[in-house]
C-alpha cells in the first residue's frame, strides 16, 4: 500500500506553522522545534502570574488578504497602544499593527493546535544522502521531504549540502522590566530611540489587565557593542533609557535580560520567497524576504504552495 510523503519541518515559529497548516492531506507532516512552545522569534516570557515579558516581535503589519485571515484566525487585535518615533517625532500610524493580548507567540496558537509538533526536541544533523534528521537524543528521524525553517546561520550548521544563499543576521539584546508607574503616560511605545535603542515599549498594549511591564530593545549597533556586559549593566542601561524617556523615576520590581543571537536578517535582494537546497530539502522564513512576521508567513505558504502543486 501507497503512504502519505513524510515532510519533517526543523522549527516551529511563524515561516514553519503558515507552512505546515496550508500543506494537503495528502502529506504526513511533523515539526521537531527545540523551544517547549511555538513561536520562535515570536516569544514573550511569562514573568510571574501576572505578567509577561515581551521580548520578541512586538507586532506585525500586514498587507496580504491571506495573512490577514491568518490573523483574524488567530484571534490578532488591533495595537492598543500610542507611540512616537523619535526620528521623525512623528506619533505612530498604529491602524495596521496586530498584536494577540496573550503575546505574539498566541498568533500561532489556533493554527498550530492540529499539528504534530515535538517540543523540546533540538534537530542536529541532516544527511542528505540518506535522507535522515538526527534529533539531540540521536534518533534518526526519515524523510521524503524536510524543511527547515531555522535562520540561515543555524540551517548551516545542520544540513550537509552547499548552502548558496547568504543573508547575515544581527543580535538584539531586550530588557524587560516589571515597573511601578506613579503617573500614566502619553505614549506606551517609542521607537528609534538612539542610535543604541531602536524600540522601547509597555505590556499595556497588549494586555492591560496584567500587570505592567516594559521592554528595551537595543537596535543591531547598540546589541554589537553591548553584548560584553553583564545582565546588571544592561538592566541598570534599561531602567536609565526607559526613566529619561518617561521623564519621571520609574520603580522596577524586577528585571531580565533575552540575548537573541539571530535576530533580524537584512532584506532580500532576489525575489525568491523559499530555497531548494538540495533534492528534497528546502528552506523557508523571513530571510527570503524581509525581517518582518509577515514576510515570515508569505515565505511558508510559498512553499506549501509549491509542494501542494508538486504533489497533483
Ligand atoms: C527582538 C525582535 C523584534 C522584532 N520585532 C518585529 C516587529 O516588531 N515586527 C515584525 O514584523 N517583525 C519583528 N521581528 C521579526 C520577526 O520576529 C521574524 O521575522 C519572524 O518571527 C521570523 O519567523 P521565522 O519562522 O522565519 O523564524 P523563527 O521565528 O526564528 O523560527 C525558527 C524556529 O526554529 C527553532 N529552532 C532553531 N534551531 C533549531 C533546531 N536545531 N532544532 C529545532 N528547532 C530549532 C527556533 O526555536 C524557532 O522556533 C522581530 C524579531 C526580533 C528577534
Amino acid at each position: 500500500m501507497s503512504r502519505n510523503p513524510r515532510v519533517v519541518i526543523l522549527g516551529a515559529g511563524m515561516s514553519s506553522i503558515a507552512c505546515a497548516d496550508h500543506l494537503s492531506e495528502s502529506f504526513d507532516v511533523e515539526i521537531y522545534e527545540k523551544s517547549r512552545g511555538v513561536g520562535g522569534r515570536l516569544c514573550s516570557r511569562r514573568h510571574s502570574d501576572t505578567a509577561r515579558f515581551h521580548f520578541g516581535a512586538q507586532f506585525c503589519t500586514s498587507t496580504n488578504p491571506s495573512f490577514h485571515n491568518f490573523l483574524k484566525h488567530n484571534g490578532a487585535q488591533n495595537f492598543l497602544g500610542s507611540g512616537i518615533d523619535l526620528m521623525t517625532n512623528q506619533q505612530l500610524e498604529t491602524k495596521n499593527y496586530y498584536i494577540h493580548q496573550n503575546g505574539m507567540q498566541s498568533l500561532l496558537k489556533e493554527s498550530s493546535s492540529n499539528l504534530n509538533i515535538h517540543f523540546e526536541t533540538k534537530a542536529t544533523h541532516v544527511n542528505a544522502m540518506s535522507k535522515t534528521l538526527t534529533l539531540g537524543s540521536n534518533l534518526q528521524v526519515p524523510y521524503d521531504v524536510l524543511i527547515s525553517s531555522l535562520p540561515l546561520p543555524q540551517a548551516k550548521e545542520l544540513i550537509d549540502c552547499s548552502i548558496i544563499p547568504r543573508t547575515e543576521f544581527s543580535p538584539c539584546i531586550a530588557v524587560g522590566m516589571m515597573v511601578k508607574l506613579k503617573d500614566q503616560n502619553k505614549f506606551n511605545a517609542f521607537k528609534n530611540v538612539n542610535a543604541e535603542v531602536s524600540w522601547v515599549g509597555s505590556s499595556k498594549f497588549y494586555n492591560p489587565t496584567l500587570q505592567e511591564t516594559w521592554v528595551v530593545q537595543l537596535s543591531p549597533a547598540g546589541s554589537q557593542l553591548k553584548k560584553g556586559e553583564s545582565d546588571e549593566s544592561l538592566i541598570n542601561y534599561g531602567h536609565h533609557t526607559l526613566e529619561s524617556l518617561l521623564e519621571s523615576d520609574v520603580e522596577l520590581s524586577s528585571s531580565s535580560v533575552f540575548r537573541w543571537k539571530f535576530a533580524q536578517c537584512e532584506r532580500a535582494t532576489h525575489n525568491q520567497p523559499f530555497t531548494s537546497l538540495a533534492d528534497d530539502i528546502f528552506a523557508i522564513g523571513d530571510w527570503h524576504i524581509s525581517p518582518r512576521v509577515e514576510s515570515a508567513f508569505l515565505s511558508g505558504r510559498a512553499l506549501a504552495e509549491h509542494l501542494n502543486g508538486r504533489d497533483t
